[in-house]
């Protein structure tokens, strides 16, 4: 099945290249207008799965797919046009020209934090540069994988989107098929399993991968200001994002302020009715207990090596449920500090000097952002040209990934390749240079043999 599967979706890519644009525009408009028409039996798979409140499922699941799909549709020809280049002198009389075609068949794979959005954005890059697709959703969010099951079954024939559900086997079996590009998001370690997969045919890769992203609050910002927007990218989804602050630094000097307008964040955005973060309605859930047992490890390693919990800690197995919680007097053997987070902890460390900072930050794996809160340019500047990430946000976090004109990704093990807009559309196409030389031109004559006398003269 699968393996026929991209036999004619291999066959229907060079279709796509043939085809007028149209056909591709048809498919983002019903698409769109799926989304539209089936926005509550999304949000309620999403709150089956992780207590997704509906308007975070309206903003950070389905606005941002239909924006993508926008954004297809009004540069879709543009994306899609031949870019005439200069010729060099050596080229005079030739004419040439780059022309992006469809790499063929594409698999995408998908996680389970953000399982309608990670799936449904890379398919509309893919459908845009003209590829036909196979699409894995992640086994642990079953509720998402069986809407969008619904979805590619209403939407879209075989040849151009099929689904395969399921766990490891069945993407392995995906893994070992002759796609021409492979977009995944998830784990850095699953990511290298992808890539090694993918060496073996020559497939081309996207990774979009985890990893620890470090938030520096410069002395003397405002801390308010700074805690409501920590908060919300830590917190929101239970911590589950990739993207999310996953440690941070404040000055010495303001730590205790810094903790105390968190928590005040906190509580004001999660447990607004003050009847306690597992009874708020805006406040989501591990995706299973596992997850929680992995946070309550964390959580227990960092207090035996000496960490101390300043607000939250509390969690339930039973619930899939761990409140937003803070830790100070952490340190660099504590597995909190080794892995990625990818749940509601906030480990803060203090400062003296920005340098130290730097330092510890280029100690770890590149990082998918720096955030960094400061008035100063200078620190700004400071921060860009001595470490390394996907993005650098100043003075907020995780916003990035709703910007649809910035290439999304990360470096080294937080990732490799470019999603979302124009760099999603690329990242599923080839760039074909086109050459054409008048006939009976030749290039000049040094290249004919025989050579003879003829010297270097280029
Ligand atoms: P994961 O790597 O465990 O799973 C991702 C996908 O890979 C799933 O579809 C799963 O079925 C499949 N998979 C799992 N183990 C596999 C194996 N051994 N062989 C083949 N396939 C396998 O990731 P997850 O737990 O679903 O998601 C969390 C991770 O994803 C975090 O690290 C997070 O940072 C990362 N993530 C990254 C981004 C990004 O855009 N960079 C976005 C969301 C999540």
């Amino acid at each position: 099945m699968i393996p026929k599967t991209v036999d004619i979706q291999k066959e229907k890519a060079i279709k796509n290249q043939q085809s007028a644009l149209s056909a591709r525009t048809k498919k983002l408009e019903q698409l769109k207008e799926w989304i539209r028409s089936n926005q509550k039996e999304i949000e309620k798979a999403l709150y089956a799965d992780l207590h997704k409140p509906a308007a975070e499922v309206a903003v950070t699941e389905t606005s941002f797919v239909v924006m993508e799909i926008n954004a297809a549709l009004k540069n879709l020809a543009k994306w899609t046009a031949p870019v005439k280049v200069k010729q060099p002198i050596h080229m005079l009389g030739t004419q040439a020209y780059i022309q992006a075609e469809p790499k063929g068949a594409a698999l995408i794979i998908s996680p389970w934090n953000y399982p309608f959005n990670l799936t449904v954005a890379p398919l509309v890059s893919a459908i845009s540069a003209g590829c036909s697709a196979c699409l894995k959703p992640s086994e642990h969010s079953p509720h998402t994988a069986a809407l969008l099951r619904r979805m590619v079954t209403e939407l879209f024939a075989v040849e151009d989107v099929a689904i395969f559900e399921g766990g490891i086997p069945v993407t392995k079996e995906l893994l070992e098929q002759p796609f021409d590009h492979i977009f995944f998001t998830g784990s850095t370690d699953v990511g290298k399993i992808v890539m090694k997969s993918a060496a073996k045919n020559l497939a081309s890769v996207t990774l979009e991968l985890g990893g620890k992203s470090p938030v520096i609050i410069d002395q003397g910002f405002d801390l308010q200001d700074a805690a409501k927007k920590i908060a919300i990218g830590r917190f929101i989804n239970s911590g589950q994002t990739c993207i999310a602050p996953d440690y941070l630094f404040v000055h010495e000097s303001q730590k205790d302020d810094f903790i105390e307008a968190l928590k005040h964040q906190v509580n004001g955005m999660y447990n607004a009715n003050g009847k306690g973060f597992d009874r708020s309605a805006d406040y989501g859930r591990a995706i299973n207990a596992q997850h929680i047992l992995r946070l309550q490890n964390l959580l227990n390693d960092a207090q035996t090596k000496g960490a101390h919990v300043e607000f939250g800690g509390k969690s339930s197995l039973d619930n899939q449920f761990m409140e937003p919680t803070v830790v100070s007097q952490v340190s660099e053997e504590m597995t909190l500090m080794k892995e990625e987070i990818f749940g509601p902890i906030l480990p803060v460390i203090t400062y003296h000097q920005l340098d130290d900072v730097i330092q510890l930050i280029r100690l770890k794996p590149k990082p998918l952002a720096v955030y960094l809160f400061t008035t100063e340019d200078m620190v700004t500047e400071k921060l860009r040209k001595n470490t390394s990430s996907g993005a650098l946000v100043v003075n907020d976090c995780a916003i990035q990934f709703l910007h649809s004109e910035l290439p999304f990704g990360g470096i080294g093990a937080s990732g490799m390749g470019r999603s979302h807009g124009h760099a999603g559309f690329m990242a599923f196409s080839n760039v074909k240079s086109v050459l054409k030389q008048r006939t009976g031109h030749t290039l000049p004559k040094l290249l004919y043999p025989p050579y003879g006398l003829k010297t270097s003269g280029i």
